[in-house]
């Protein structure tokens, strides 16, 4: 297929673009750059062998993203751009509803008119809200998030849902409105890097996650590692969270878009997680072994709005997608501090 790939120069698109066109998928990238250098593409391109086409566009301006679907002739989208940080989109909502919402819309809407249905897309465990019972199941009915970020993802996929409702229900419509046939991946943590260790994680600022954080400080650019609360009812009382290995989940979207020809519904929620927790201290013990030695930490306050534990069931991504993640946490360890030690600054401005 002739897959467009928005947001396909950041880090999980980028090593979905790479598993696209290992399976024989033609790759067009679109990104506006908001938070991604331009210094990615030759390096995709050089682990790919071939060169890959991408449009510098910005997908809230629905009219250059309209005639990007004129020339494209693409056979399914699948849509990763979007502004992804939690702390930053309390501090600026309007910013975040209308990056994510309106590049969804104008993507949307031109799919609609060019006639492209096949659609997946990066949603988030977020959406489960602080409610669901562990572990998270696609059935669970009442999605809600506590901020501006996870909200865009409720709302976009409520968005996709009624967007395809519509177009099944109609009798009569412009002959272009295609049948939808959408896959929302809900991911969990994704973490690790490409084994080349040439591509990864490159937040910019301080990093709000775990395992950049945790890179940073192994790479010496931060001091050490403030761990948020451990009086938590865990085993060890750290939060626990399913990470997922950046090559799993590039893998995955592979299998929900070629699965999306035999998908029954119009749209589908899809799990992306591997089904174990892990601690925040397991997690710093991993990464300690790969690197070699400890890590310095201290305990910190709990973080506003984080809750004890959670991952997923992904028992349906296995049986319906024939998907399934298979790296371990020494390995996602193991490859994020490859790609963190050759590259301490990740990748260079120009
Ligand atoms: P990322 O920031 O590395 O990549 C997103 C890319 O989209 C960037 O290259 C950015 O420049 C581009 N972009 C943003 N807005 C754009 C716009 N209006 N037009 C064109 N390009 C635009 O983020 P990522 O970690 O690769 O995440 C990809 C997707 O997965 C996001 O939608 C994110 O919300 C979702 N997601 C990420 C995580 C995670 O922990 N990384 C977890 C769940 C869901
Ligand atoms: N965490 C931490 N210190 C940090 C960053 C994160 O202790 O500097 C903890 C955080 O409280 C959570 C876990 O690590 O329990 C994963 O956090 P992350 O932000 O990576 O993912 P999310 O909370 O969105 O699942």
């Amino acid at each position: 297929m002739r897959v467009l790939v928005t947001g396909g120069n950041g880090y999980i698109g980028s090593h979905t673009s790479l598993a696209l066109i290992e399976a024989g998928h033609d790759v067009v990238i679109a990104d506006s750059f908001i938070n991604s250098k331009r210094t990615v593409l030759p390096r995709l391109e050089a682990i790919a062998g071939r060169s890959i086409p991408l449009h510098d566009i910005d997908l809230t301006d629905a009219a250059a993203t309209d005639r990007l679907f004129a020339d494209g002739n693409f056979d399914a989208v699948i849509h990763f751009a979007g502004l992804k940080a939690v702390g930053e989109s309390v501090q600026k909502p309007i910013e975040y509803y209308r990056n994510n919402i309106d590049s969804t819309l104008s993507v949307v809407e031109a799919m609609k008119k060019h006639g492209v249905g096949k659609f997946v897309f990066s949603s988030s465990a977020t959406v489960y809200g602080e409610k669901a019972p562990v572990p998270y199941r696609e059935d669970f009915e009442y999605l809600q998030s506590s901020n501006p970020y996870g909200q865009t993802k409720v709302m976009i996929e409520r968005i996709l849902t009624d967007t395809a409702a519509a177009a099944s229900a109609a009798t009569t419509d412009d002959e272009t409105t295609p049948e939808w046939r959408i896959a929302l991946l809900r991911y969990f943590n994704p973490v690790g890097s490409h084994p080349s260790g040439t591509i990864g994680e490159d937040p910019q600022g301080i990093p709000n996650n775990l395992m950049p954080y945790l890179s940073q400080v192994a790479v010496g650019r931060r001091d050490h590692l403030t761990i948020f609360g451990n009086d938590y009812p865990t085993p060890d009382g750290t939060c626990q969270r399913d990470y997922i290995h950046v090559m799993d989940l590039a893998a995955g979207h592979v299998a929900a878009l070629n699965h999306l020809d035999k998908q029954t519904d119009p749209v589908r929620a899809y799990n992306l997680g591997t089904g174990n927790g892990t601690s925040v201290l397991e997690l710093v013990a991993a990464f300690s072994q790969a690197v070699g030695h400890d890590l310095p930490y201290q305990f910190g306050a709990r973080r506003a709005g984080d809750i004890a534990a959670n991952w997923a069931d992904p028992t349906r991504a296995n049986t319906e997608l024939g998907w399934q993640a298979t790296h371990t946490i020494e390995q996602m360890c193991e490859d994020t501090w490859r790609w963190q030690s050759a590259n301490p600054t990740g990748f260079p401005d120009a």
